[in-house]
């Protein structure tokens, strides 16, 4: 099919099929059966098969008839994804359900005190129990564990082989008593991050992903579609986090619309906020600043691109990486510029700063390039992988895991 003709159909589909009075949950349902909500998912899994490049396109045809688009986040960019490359079909079946029109909301729980970076020396521990697996140990930088329905959880289930040979990947509900959440407050005020203690936590054996011992090409595939999944443009545009599903379908259409529902965070509207206190502060013709805009303006431009070539494979490759550090140096020097033209008054915060939205977004603006893997280690990857330098040497390779030194954690 051409284009002109994926866009035909999809126009009459959504003309046809939005509903505002039917509940949240029985429009996204509508939209995973129909193929027209996920289009690039695989044909046989509530999707349409087509190439990113083309979701676009779908999702203007569902945007001009002012239809809810389906639930957006790392539910279906990151684990959709993994669940097509390392699922069973009853785990595509029921957690892709989930997802898509079930309500269900996912979560990282991959960092740990002594594994961020490393994720491989992984020390919580999963034990077989019949048909069961009982979780201990520690995760850190949680987001949202103490509101999802489960966690993407590395775990150790080998100790006496190499560390990436002992690694299992499950699905483990996040809301039992063996998942202990503790909120960590941010420097911006808020609390998103937890440390997330598990005792004896239960994960049922039909929620290994990737089956004993498959833990780190599992992760491999998460970290390939993690940084994708901070694209904006890789998300359909629906309601992130848990949504109530009885709602009327239009009444949370329009609080997508007018900013209610999921109010915009992190780096949307600095751009505008920026250039609006540069005017206010009548810098817009000093020379620094205006190099410094155009500096700006100019690795947006080129982040605009590498994006475009992201949306054009089917697979994230390097562009990734590349990407993310383009965004860890806009991020920087944004804040930097706007915090340079106000001066003593970029201390301040709140109702009493000149622009509290930007003064927050400086205050999170470090997240940037430490989440979803550091710069140094995106430039690690590119350094292996484009330039083809060697590898950092290590004797951790073959040795078994129990048998590595691991260092003394601070965390409670
Ligand atoms: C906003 C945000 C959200 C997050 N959400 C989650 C989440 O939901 N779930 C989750 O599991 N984690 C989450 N994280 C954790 C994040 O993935 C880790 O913080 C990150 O991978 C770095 O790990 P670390 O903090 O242990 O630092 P470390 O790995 O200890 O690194 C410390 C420093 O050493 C450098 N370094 C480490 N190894 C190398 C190397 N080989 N070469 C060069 N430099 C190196 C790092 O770049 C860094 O500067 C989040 C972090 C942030 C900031």
């Amino acid at each position: 099919m051409d284009e002109g003709q994926i866009v035909e159909e999809a126009r009459t589909w959504y003309r046809a099929s939005w509903d505002p009075t039917l509940t949240v949950g029985e429009w996204f349902q509508r939209m995973y059966e129909s193929g027209w909500g996920y289009p690039t998912w695989p044909e046989r899994w509530g999707g349409k098969g087509l190439p990113t490049s083309m979701a676009k396109l779908v999702r203007a045809e569902r945007r001009a008839v002012g239809a809810l688009g389906p639930p957006s986040g790392i539910g279906p960019t990151l684990l959709a994804p993994m669940l097509f490359k390392h699922g069973t079909d009853e785990q595509c079946d029921r957690f892709l359900r989930g997802l898509a029109y079930r309500g269900d909301t996912t979560c990282q729980m991959l960092s740990e005190p002594d594994a961020g970076s490393d994720l491989a020396a992984s020390r919580t521990a999963a034990v077989r129990d019949g048909e069961e697996w009982r979780i201990t140990g520690t995760k850190v930088w949680t987001s949202n564990a103490a509101i999802v329905t489960y966690g993407m959880l590395l775990a150790r289930t080998n100790w006496d082989v190499p560390k990436h040979r002992g690694l299992s990947f499950f699905l483990c509900p996040a809301q039992q008593p063996g998942v202990q959440p503790r909120p960590l407050k941010q420097m911006n005020g808020r609390a998103e991050f937890n440390l997330v203690h598990f005792d004896e936590a239960i994960v049922a054996d039909a929620d290994l992903l990737g089956g004993e011992g498959e833990g780190w090409p599992v992760t491999r595939t998460f970290l390939t579609y993690e940084k994708n999944s901070f694209n904006p443009a890789a998300h359909e545009g629906g309601p992130f986090g848990p949504v109530d599903l009885t709602m009327e379908a239009g009444e949370l259409a329009r609080r997508m619309a007018d900013g209610t529902a999921n109010p915009a965070r992190g780096n949307r509207g600095v751009g505008r906020a920026l250039t609006a206190l540069v005017h206010d502060f009548d810098r817009a013709d000093d020379p620094h600043v205006r190099q410094d805009m155009a500096v700006l303006h100019t690795r947006r431009a080129i982040m605009g691109y590498t994006n475009l070539r992201m949306r054009a494979s089917s697979v994230p490759g390097l562009e990734g990486p590349i990407s993310k550090l383009t965004v860890s140096d806009i991020t920087r020097l944004q804040r930097d510029v706007g915090l340079g033209v106000q001066g003593a008054a970029g201390t301040l915060l709140g109702d009493d700063a000149p622009s509290a939205g930007f003064q927050e977004f400086a205050l999170s603006s470090p997240a940037t390039s430490i989440a979803g893997g550091t710069d140094q280690i995106q430039r690690n990857h590119l350094a292996e992988k484009v330039l083809g330098l060697p590898r950092e040497p290590g004797s951790e390779q073959d040795r078994p895991f129990s048998q590595l030194p691991h260092g003394a954690s601070t965390w409670g």
